[in-house]
């Protein structure tokens, strides 16, 4: 069986196309997606910005389509950036102008807890079949670290491993991120609800 993907962002491809290799699920990419004009992203949750993208994504799609959608929390901020993270320094901000900007916020916060979250959801023909969700708690560290993984991870600390998401192979991050948790649950349901996957 298989199922579409619909993102953009190149990070969150590379993670899918890991997370096909280790999970056995085929993951292909939705193949005209910069033809498809983006839809607006305007819910207050990252479940709602999941299903309204899988949902009009999976218009295009000729079976099940999911698309994720996912953020940072910093209590310090409120919770912000949230379902803003990609464009929290603005519209089109790079990875770095956003982590500037949280850098910036959190400099006088002493309380640095943090956590990514990620919401799957997974449509057919416009309507949503599910959603899966995953998180990881951390904190926001001062100095950039790592080179490895894309948006905040840089500034993600997580403690078990004792370094950041930026300093550990995608294998690692996957198998403790907010994104590996979410999928493994999109997989589990769709070998229950499919049993022939
Ligand atoms: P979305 O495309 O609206 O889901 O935006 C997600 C944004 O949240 C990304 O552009 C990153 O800035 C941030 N983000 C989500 N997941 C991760 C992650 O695993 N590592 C680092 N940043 C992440």
């Amino acid at each position: 069986m298989k199922v579409w993907c619909a993102t953009g962002n190149p990070g969150k491809l590379r993670e899918f196309q890991l997370a096909a290799n280790l999970l056995a699920i085929h993951i292909e990419p939705l193949a005209n997606l910069k033809s498809i004009a983006a839809p607006e992203e305007t819910g207050a949750t990252f479940e709602a910005n999941a299903r309204l993208k899988a949902e009009y994504y999976s218009l295009h799609a000729p079976g099940l389509l999911f698309a994720d959608d996912s953020g940072l929390e910093v209590d310090a901020l409120n919770g912000d950036p949230g379902v803003r993270s990609a464009r929290y320094a603005g519209m089109h901000a790079t990875d770095a102008a956003n982590n500037r900007l949280l850098l910036e916020r959190v400099r006088d916060e002493d309380n640095r807890a943090a956590r990514f979250v990620c919401v799957i959801a997974l449509a057919r023909a416009g309507q949503t079949v599910a959603t899966f969700r995953g998180s990881v708690e951390g904190r926001i560290i001062d100095v950039p670290r790592g080179a490895n993984g894309f948006g905040y991870d840089p500034l993600f600390f997580y403690p078990p491993f004792d370094c950041t998401f930026a300093e550990i192979e995608g294998e690692r991050k996957f198998d403790v991120s907010h994104r590996g948790q979410a999928l493994r649950h999109m997989l589990d349901w769709l070998r229950t609800t499919y049993r022939n996957l």
